[in-house]
């Protein structure tokens, strides 16, 4: 299986994510991880990219594109990738299809996980963050069991300010702009599925799976 993820903070493609890895036993190649993991090791890319980053500026696109076309030259992705985080324009997508040709690994299946607005708010605005050790819980769905408190460390929990309503209007907005060339592009393809990830994560891997299964995408390779 070698996927793209797409869909708005929110709407679980972490969960959705961990749920595949363990399923299939697919690479999840996230953008954001491969950058952070180049800076941490300092490689000649990690350095550029620190530069980028201190500055306060975007990360250019052909940086980015070599950092995917050596990972995925590294034999990590020989049962399948999901890639999460990336393209994010429709230039970068067809500058990543055709690296994904050269190394003869083209993306089978692209999910979209449509989350709404109301919906995306409230698993945000729950989300609390431990200071300490980062574990994550959620005010109605997986509350810490003191108020405040992280269960794991003891380490004191805060809410991201980008987790507030205003400001996740504003994401969302970015996103769904930003995103629907890209969108189009893999629907022109016929590769795009869209997933209603309204419902719990439980629902969406089950949804997901049949497709899976209905478009026999999983003997494929
Ligand atoms: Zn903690």
């Amino acid at each position: 299986m070698r996927l793209v993820l797409l869909g708005p903070p929110g709407a679980g493609k972490g969960t959705l994510a961990a749920f595949l890895h363990k399923e299939l036993d697919i690479a999840h190649v996230s953008t954001g991880d491969i950058l952070r993991e180049e800076m941490k090791n300092n490689t000649p890319l990690g350095q550029e990219v620190k530069q980028y980053v201190e500055s306060g500026g975007l990360v250019p696109d052909k940086v980015v594109i070599k950092l995917i076309e050596n990972k995925f030259s590294g034999g990590i992705v020989k049962k399948g990738y999901m890639l999460d985080g990336f393209p994010r324009t429709e230039v970068q997508a067809k500058d990543l299809d055709a690296i994904l040709q050269k190394l003869n690994v083209p993306i089978d299946c692209v999910v979209y996980l449509k989350a709404s607005l109301p919906v995306v708010i409230k698993r945000l605005t729950g989300r609390r963050i431990c200071r300490t050790c980062g574990a994550i819980f959620h005010m109605t769905n997986n509350p810490p069991k003191k108020d405040g408190i992280c269960d794991v460390c003891g380490g004191a929990t805060y809410q991201r300010p980008d987790d507030k309503e205003e400001t996740i209007k504003t994401r969302m907005n970015v996103y769904l702009e930003s995103t629907k060339p890209v969108v189009d592009y893999y629907e022109a393809q016929g590769k795009l599925k869209k997933l209603d990830a309204d419902k719990d994560s439980r629902a969406v891997q089950e949804d997901l799976m049949k497709i899976f299964h209905d478009a026999r995408y999983l003997h494929k390779h």
